[in-house]
């Protein structure tokens, strides 16, 4: 019997390496294949209990979670989350200075997806060769504010790549983002080929509808794990319960209890300590914006 970790999966073979760094691949345990409605119940990154039987490995158990990275999937039975990695620890969200201009609203939308996993996430804003230092400090200081770690880079000028590489060599990291903003060449800066690597999978997930690819786990030379996330892409469909919406912005979280109200929406109730925040400029209206459109949008 030996412990390992799940690296990935495809049709129903599972790619576990195990402490020594060796990797076998393993079927389920029946009894794991049972009455599950889904592949939720082993996922990539989890710690499970490894035998050997009738010549193949089995997984026979899996470890609790020390952490998920969940979403709601798309269409019927949308309610029930979708676990799309284990066990990580950050969620690096990558956007560009510019080519493509950052969009804070889908930033502020995964960020939600982050809180909402209770998972670390670090704003990185590559390209900033592109683009003057006061309005790459502008567009992240709400963030900042937040309480957010945040991360210039820049490929063709070096900075903020020891910080990153820092970051991707400890510990297991999700990086995403939308295309074209630098994720490949980052990856390629910090191991050469790697940002190829990585996007074979996604690349196959964008041509397909609907396919559904599980993440992947990639060991980095200097030691930490890249998680590779197609689940990720369409992270505009997802859903968040509106009651919880507000639970998934630290500065709007920062003020429970102190509305007026104790089911306040923070939309239009008098005694809102959320608006007034906003109004004396101690939550940046952008995010607020953000807030009230997210709000609006979901369906729950
Ligand atoms: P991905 O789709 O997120 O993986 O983005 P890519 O890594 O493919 O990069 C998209 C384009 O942006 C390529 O033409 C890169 O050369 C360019 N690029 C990536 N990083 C930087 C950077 O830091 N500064 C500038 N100016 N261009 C970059
Ligand atoms: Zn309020």
């Amino acid at each position: 019997m030996a412990t390992g970790t799940v690296l990935g999966t495809v049709g129903g073979v599972y790619s576990i390496e195990l402490p020594s760094g060796e990797t076998i691949e393993a079927v389920l345990r029946g009894r794991l294949k049972r009455n599950k409605r889904s592949d939720d119940r082993v996922v990539t990154g989890d710690d499970v209990r490894v035998s050997f039987q009738d010549g193949q490995h089995v997984i026979d158990g899996v470890e609790p979670r020390r952490s998920q990275l969940e979403r709601r999937a798309p269409g019927p039975g949308r309610h029930r989350p979708k676990i799309i990695v284990a066990n990580v620890q950050r969620v690096l969200l990558v956007f560009a200075a510019a080519r493509p201009e950052p969009n804070a609203r889908t930033l502020d939308r995964f960020l939600v997806l982050t809180e909402s996993s209770e998972l670390d996430a670090v704003i990185i804003l590559n390209k900033v060769d592109l683009l003057p230092a006061e309005q790459v400090s502008a567009f992240l200081a709400p963030y900042r504010a937040a309480g957010y770690r945040t991360l210039g880079t820049s490929v063709v000028s070096g900075e903020g790549m020891s910080e990153l590489r820092a970051l991707l060599c400890t510990g297991r990291s999700v990086l995403t983002g939308p295309s074209g903003v630098g994720k490949s060449s980052l990856l390629n800066s910090i191991q050469p080929g790697l940002g190829l690597r990585i996007g074979e999978v996604s690349e196959a997930v964008g041509k397909g509808k609907h396919t559904t690819v599980a993440s992947r786990l990639i060991r980095l030379e200097c030691g930490g794990y890249v998680a590779d996330t197609p689940g990720l892409r369409e992270v505009g469909m997802w859903e968040v319960e509106r009651a919880h919406l507000a639970e998934c912005f630290p500065e709007l979280r920062a003020l429970r209890g102190q509305c007026r109200f104790d089911d306040c929406s923070h939309t239009h109730e008098p005694g809102c300590a959320v608006r007034d925040a906003v109004a004396a400029g101690r939550i940046a209206a952008p995010r607020y914006e953000s807030y009230f459109a997210l709000r609006e949008e979901e369906t729950a």
